[in-house]
């Protein structure tokens, strides 16, 4: 057995197996990572469908035996559910584990789990830059993670040995490594993905309301552009309150240059100013290219859809997070 086949952990514990929990089950047991994988969820409906999906070694209501003696321990709730449940497993963790999480904002996990933390408990903060707008165990595969970034967010003065083990952990679950400062991170990941959220969130809403045209011209013509929004829109509603709640100040900053930079577009569509259209929209095409050219992306036309998804089609792996 070579290094990188070999079981970094003996107990591995997930708290929360929806859609980001779950994959990491598939994707550690597809790299043979831990010898134990415990699940917990709160809802009897969510334990019943890991149960028959198979993909942990043992599944609790309860977070605190979850995690007893595991050597790993990944928060995957909705971040405003990480404070209590720190402070509910903190006095059942085990000497010299890591805890860690898997939530799309970074500085929140740090003032709401770090207080928790008993002495010699490793936090090491991490963002699976992966996912899709489904939720719920079931929509978990090994694949979430292959080829995508996972971002570390470690505070000042970590255990290096920890640091190295939780980077080999997410390597080996198929994803790229960075290391970011928290705050940093909350500001990218603005950008990148929050606000995009919230504008889709808002066009589909503005839509919706319309009186001038009907629902049925919104779903008819969906393919105009529209459509490609819903799929955004349709993420899972508690996750993402939870989101803008966390990273109220980054979001925030970056609506801000975003009013600003449509105002402008707004002012060049009223004076005719193709010119700042034009240019703009030239832009913006090398960065799409950019991004497939970075394999986050297909470089298919129309994100290689070339008829409609069956209403049971599971949703395309490689898109955003
Ligand atoms: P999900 O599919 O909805 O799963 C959430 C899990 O958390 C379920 O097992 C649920 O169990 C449990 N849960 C929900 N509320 C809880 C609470 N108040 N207390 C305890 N457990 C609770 O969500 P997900 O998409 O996997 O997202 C989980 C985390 O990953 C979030 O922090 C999110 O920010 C982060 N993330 C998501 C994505 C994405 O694209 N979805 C990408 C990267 C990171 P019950 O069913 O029993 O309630």
């Amino acid at each position: 057995m070579t290094a990188d086949s070999q079981p970094l952990f003996g107990k591995i514990a997930l708290l929360g197996i929806g859609l980001i929990g779950s994959s990491i089950a598939y994707a550690a047991r597809r790299a043979g990572l831990a010898a134990h994988i415990a699940g917990y969820a709160r809802r009897a409906e969510t334990l019943d469908e890991a149960r028959a999906l198979g993909f942990a070694d043992s599944l609790h209501g309860d977070p605190a035996k979850a995690v007893e003696g595991a050597d790993l321990v990944i928060m995957a709730t909705p971040v405003g559910a990480f404070g209590e449940l720190a402070r509910a497993i903190a006095p059942h963790l085990k000497a010299g584990a890591i805890l860690s999480d898997v939530g799309s904002v970074k500085a929140a996990v740090i003032r709401d789990v770090g207080p928790h933390v008993p002495e010699g408990v490793h936090l090491i903060p991490a963002h699976p830059v992966a996912g899709t707008e489904q939720s719920g165990p079931t929509a978990g595969f090994a694949e979430l993670f292959d080829d995508r970034w996972c971002i570390l967010t470690p505070p000042p003065g970590i255990d290096a040995q920890a640091l190295e083990t939780l980077t080999n952990f997410w390597k080996r679950c198929g994803s790229n490594v960075e290391i970011m400062d928290p705050r940093h991170h909350d500001l990218v990941l603005a950008i990148t993905s929050h606000v995009p959220h919230l504008i889709a969130y808002n066009i589909v809403g503005t839509a919706a309301d319309l009186e001038t045209v009907t629902q049925g011209e919104v779903i008819k013509y969906s393919a105009g552009g529209f459509r490609d929004f819903t799929r955004i829109a349709a993420s899972d509603p508690t996750m993402w309150r939870d989101v803008f709640l966390n990273n109220r100040e980054a979001v925030l900053e970056m609506l801000a240059r975003f009013n600003e930079d449509l105002n402008i577009l707004q002012r060049a569509i009223r004076w005719g100013d193709g010119d700042t259209l034009f240019n703009l929209f030239t832009r913006t095409r090398a960065i799409r290219r950019g991004i497939v050219d970075a394999g986050q992306e297909t470089a298919e036309a129309n994100f290689g859809r070339n008829r409609p998804a069956k209403p049971d089609a599971k949703s395309d792996p490689k898109k955003d997070q």
